[in-house]
C-alpha cells in the first residue's frame, strides 16, 4: 500500500512531518522538532507512533524525541556520524542502510555539510525524500560543519534521485529563498513560476512544499552550480561546480 505523509508547522519555522504505512498503521516522525504538534498530529490523523527518524543533532530537530518516546515507546533511528551528540537513540545508520517503517523501506543518503553527520531517507517505492536542513525548496542549508564541497556533493546525491521523487525539507524558507535566487538568475522561468506558485500558496496559508526534485533542478540556484551560465554570471566561468556553489552559499549567506 501507498505510504501518507501529514505535514504541519513546528517552532518557528520549522516542518514536523509524519509518514505512515496503512498496511501495518507503522508511523515515523520525520525528526521531532517538538512534542506538541507531533502529538497534535498524531490525534487529528489516528495514527500510532512507532518511529522517530532523526536527521541531524541540530535542537530544533531532536528536543522532542524524549517526550515521545516516553509516551509511544518508539525507535529512534538516527545518524551514525552523530548519533551520540543525539539522546534516546535505539539504532543508528550510515550510506546505504535502510530503515523500515512496517512495510514500508527508506534507503539512507548520507548528506553532509550543514553537520558533519546528516543524512536523509528516500523511500523508493513511494518516491519520498526527506532532506532535512540539507536541501530546503529554492534553497539549501548552511554549511556549517562541513565544507562547501562536501555540501555540493550532498545535494548532488539528492539531486540524483527520480525527477518526480517528492522531497520534504525541514523549514518553511522558500519565499526568502527565492527572493534571494532571483538575484542569481532573474531570467530563469521556471523560477519564476514557483515564485508565482509560492505566493498564491503563501498567500492561501498553505505549506510551499513537498515540492518534486526535477521542478528544482530548474529551478533552485544551489542544484544548479555546475550551470555554465551562472558560474559566468558570478565571474567564474571554468572553475569547478562547487566552487560555483561556494559562492551562491556566501552571498546567500550576506543577503
Ligand atoms: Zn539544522
Amino acid at each position: 500500500m501507498a505510504a501518507e505523509t501529514y505535514l504541519f508547522p513546528c517552532l518557528k519555522d520549522n516542518f514536523g512531518v509524519l509518514i505512515h504505512d496503512p498496511g501495518s498503521g507503522a508511523t515515523a516522525s520525520i525528526d521531532a522538532p517538538e512534542a506538541a504538534p507531533v502529538e497534535a498530529a498524531l490525534a487529528k490523523t489516528g495514527w500510532r507512533l512507532t518511529d522517530i527518524l532523526v536527521t541531524h543533532h541540530h535542537a530544533d530537530h531532536t528536543q522532542g524525541i524524549g517526550e515521545l518516546k516516553a509516551h509511544h515507546k518508539c525507535r529512534v533511528v538516527a545518524p551514525r556520524n552523530e548519533a551520540a551528540r543525539i539522546a534516546h537513540v535505539d539504532e543508528t545508520v550510515g550510506e546505504g542502510d535502510t530503515v523500515t517503517v512496517g512495510a514500508l523501506a527508506a534507503r539512507v543518503i548520507e548528506t553532509p555539510g550543514h553537520t558533519s553527520g546528516h543524512i536523509s531517507y528516500f523511500f523508493p517505492a513511494d518516491k519520498l525524500a526527506f532532506v532535512g536542513d540539507t536541501l530546503f525548496s529554492i534553497g539549501c542549508g548552511r554549511v556549517i560543519e562541513g565544507n562547501a564541497e562536501m555540501m555540493w556533493n550532498s545535494l548532488l546525491k539528492l539531486r540524483a534521485l527520480p525527477d518526480d521523487a517528492q522531497f520534504f525539507c525541514g523549514h518553511e524558507y522558500t519565499a526568502a529563498n527565492i527572493r534571494f535566487a532571483k538575484t542569481v538568475e532573474p531570467g530563469n522561468k521556471a523560477l519564476n513560476a514557483r515564485a508565482a506558485e509560492v505566493e498564491k500558496l503563501t498567500a492561501a496559508g498553505k505549506a510551499t512544499i513537498p515540492a518534486t526534485i526535477g521542478a528544482e533542478k530548474a529551478a533552485n540556484p544551489f542544484l544548479r552550480a555546475d550551470n555554465a551560465e551562472i558560474a559566468k554570471s558570478l565571474g567564474l566561468a571554468g572553475k569547478p561546480a562547487w566552487q560555483v556553489f561556494a559562492e551562491i552559499r556566501e552571498r546567500k549567506n550576506r543577503f
